[in-house]
């Protein structure tokens, strides 16, 4: 496939874009880049800026190629989005018969096993004994049964309700519950298992960087055989890796094996006559209640710590309490199964033989990842996550050998995002004599758009009068955006106390993270010309919103890692003198490019970008820093920036006021959250 072919074909494919698209210069490079290495069979690292149309950018040349490519996305949305829209477009502007299937993972598809059982059970069956009598969750099971009835693909996407979680619990599997197809007697009409197989037969397999992680994880047993693989999003890779060949163990895992123990021994017709006693089947589940919390105390003492050399202490002495009493309950629950076998009508295939196997596949999960903490190597790092429910986190403090073996060494790869940390190939595993590396840039007039803003006169914050003078820069900042911020912060507390000291300051509405869900924001915020987001690290990414609704998006300092997280610590022990450059640095280079990316969305978009943390003008790393942003006009004059900000919210009013819209309006300034 040369050159032109894939320019001609991109040109036929965008050509159909609603309108008539045009091919962008780096769209098209990119196209080339990404065909050119799956030829080659080497891999390549794009970044390419907001606007590309990256994801055309790489689907075109995937289609082309010939072979099963793996595209695998950041979140499940961005996945439908490729099947829906992008996916159609490219199979029709390429003249070639579709091919293509989305993947997810197995508890995203109800589960054809889990709603005869609860059939079975009748009408409050499936949610539990703890929710029967629920009017809410009843309606919601009734919806989804209804769904059950005609779906064809049993993907939740397709539900019009969201269903509460634990519901949607009791109508699908995790893949540690499945016993898989071969040993479910619903494996013939498995929703999961329709997927994959369409999966396996098609040419282009679009997932999320979770399955991704859990295929890594199992040894390649989740995806189908594939020649390539592009991964959007790319700069979450690391982390999502890392959680996908780690473990988490807290209080809620152990007390959900509990549940699910206790109700698949409920049937038992041993518990029915011998009741609850101490050597009962009911005294193995309580036994592993009772460590439940325990764990939890234990878990609360020690959070924030790196566990080195495994758990230790009373800790120690809980997980090995809890390893014991999950491997009675699977003892309990072998002899339950055993008896179900042998009751005939009640077999190792009926509902409940399948109960006690889920059961038992949770409990020997559970037991081996305990056991890894005693198996701890260099190469694992160990802590307890705090907040208000506490987990023991495992996981690899490099993820790099298992992505060389099991992906780079294997296939040609490509990795794309708009914030490409530097030294992300090598940081990953790639070699880097087998990988080009590409910056496409933005087709935005960055500099006529937007300006970055940096407050060098701003004081060191370890100063006392620091905050105080961050809230004053704010607060000028936003008079002159006419409201129009998204705000971020670092630490929740800090946001919290600029929220108060802006509300109390400023008349515009000012919305903060923890008043309602995250998409209840956003769309407030979106609504609302005028309206302020405050936020944390939940909004640094993924936030798109353009418009006149944001035309200043503040970031109250570079971000950093903590010093003490527990996971870092251990990767910049193994960096040694280089940890600041090859850690810590590029995580903060991408995060705050992600942070900075939220303002231009669009090419009608304007805007500053503050930045309120001096070091991005004086200190050594900054360039690093600069570099990795997009390439807006830079100022260190707060006038400069007030200036361009009033130009744009005088513009967008004017606008706002011909289009029939509501004009920004600024509100007298309120004195505490309850007045707004
Ligand atoms: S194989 Fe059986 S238990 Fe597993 S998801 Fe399919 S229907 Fe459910």
């Amino acid at each position: 496939m040369s050159a032109d072919d894939v320019a001609a074909a991109l040109g036929e494919v965008v050509a159909q874009l609603p309108g008539g698209g045009e091919v962008r210069d780096g769209q098209l490079a990119m196209a080339q880049a990404v065909a050119r290495a799956f030829a080659e069979g080497r891999h390549l690292v794009v970044r390419a800026g907001t606007g590309t149309g990256k994801s055309l950018g790489y689907l075109v040349p995937a289609v082309l190629a010939g072979k099963r490519v793996v595209v695998a996305t950041a979140t499940k949305a961005l996945q439908d989005q490729l099947a829906s829209k992008d996916l159609p477009l490219v199979f029709a502007g390429t003249r070639r018969r579709p091919s293509f299937a989305v993947l997810k993972g197995r508890s995203n598809y109800l589960c054809v096993q889990r709603v005869r059982e609860a059939q079975a059970a009748g009408a409050q069956g499936a949610l539990g004994e703890e929710d029967t009598g629920r009017a809410k969750l009843g309606e919601e099971a009734r919806r989804v049964a209804e769904w059950a009835e005609r779906t064809t693909t049993g993907d939740r996407a397709e539900l019009e309700i969201e269903p509460d979680p634990r519901l949607w619990a009791s109508f699908s599997v995790t893949a540690d519950e499945c016993p898989g197809a071969f040993r479910c007697p619903s494996g013939g009409e498995c929703f999961a298992e329709a997927a994959r197989n369409r999966a396996a037969a098609a040419d282009v397999v679009v997932v999320n960087l979770h399955l991704l992680g859990a295929d890594l994880a199992s040894d390649g047993a989740v995806l189908p055989e594939h020649d390539a693989l592009i991964v959007d999003e790319a700069h979450e890779l690391e982390d999502v890796l890392t959680a996908s060949l780690g473990c988490s163990i807290g209080a809620g895992r152990v007390r959900a094996l509990a549940a699910t123990a206790r109700a698949a021994l409920g049937g038992s017709p041993r518990r029915r006559r011998s009741g609850a006693g101490a050597d009962g089947p009911e005294s193995a589940v309580d036994q592993v209640m009772e460590a439940a919390d325990r764990l939890e105390r234990a878990l609360g003492e020690r959070a924030g710590e790196r566990l080195r050399g495994g758990a230790s202490g009373e800790l120690g002495e809980v997980v090995a309490l809890l390893a014991g009493r999950i491997e009675r309950l699977e003892a309990e629950l072998h002899r339950a199964a055993g008896g179900a076998k042998a009751g005939g009508a009640e077999g190792a295939g009926g509902e409940r033989g399948q109960r006690l196997t889920r059961a038992l596949l949770v409990a020997g999960r559970l037991r081996e990842q305990l056991a890894m903490l005693a198996e701890l190597g260099e190469d694992d790092v160990a802590w307890v996550e705090g907040g208000p429910r506490p987990t023991l986190e495992v996981a690899p403090v490099d993820v790099a050998p298992v992505l060389k073996e099991k992906v780079f060494d294997e296939r040609p790869v490509v990795l794309t995002s708009a914030t490409v940390p530097p030294g992300l190939a090598a940081r990953l595993g790639a070699d880097q004599a087998r990988t080009e590396e590409l910056d496409v840039g933005s087709p935005f007039a960055y500099q006529e758009q937007a300006l970055l803003y940096c407050a060098a006169h701003l004081p060191d914050r370890r100063r006392p009068d620091a905050e105080a003078a961050i809230h004053d820069e704010l607060a000028a900042l936003v008079d002159a955006a006419g409201g129009r911020t998204l705000a971020l912060f670092t630490s929740r507390a800090a946001m919290e106390r600029a929220a108060e000291a802006m509300r109390k300051r400023l008349g515009w509405p000012i919305l903060a993270q923890g008043d309602a869900s995250k998409s209840a924001l956003l769309e407030e915020f979106a609504a609302e010309a005028g309206a302020c987001l405050f936020a944390t690290m939940g909004f640094w990414q993924g936030v798109d919103v353009p418009g006149a609704t944001l035309a200043l998006v503040v970031i109250d300092r570079i971000p950093f890692p903590r010093p003490d997280d527990p996971l870092m610590a251990a990767r910049r022990e193994r960096a040694g003198p280089s940890a600041f450059r090859t850690i810590d640095l590029p995580r903060a280079a991408s995060l705050l490019a992600q942070g900075a990316g939220r303002l231009v969305r669009s090419a009608g978009d304007r805007g500053v970008v503050a930045v309120l943390d001096s070091r991005l003008a004086t200190a050594s790393y900054r360039w690093d820093l600069v570099r990795a942003l997009p390439p807006m006009r830079r100022t260190k004059e707060r006038a400069e920036a007030e200036a361009f900000l009033r130009t744009i919210h005088r513009d967008a009013s004017q606008a706002e006021q011909a289009g029939g819209r509501p004009k920004a309006r600024k509100a007298p300034a309120v004195s505490s959250r309850a007045a707004r």
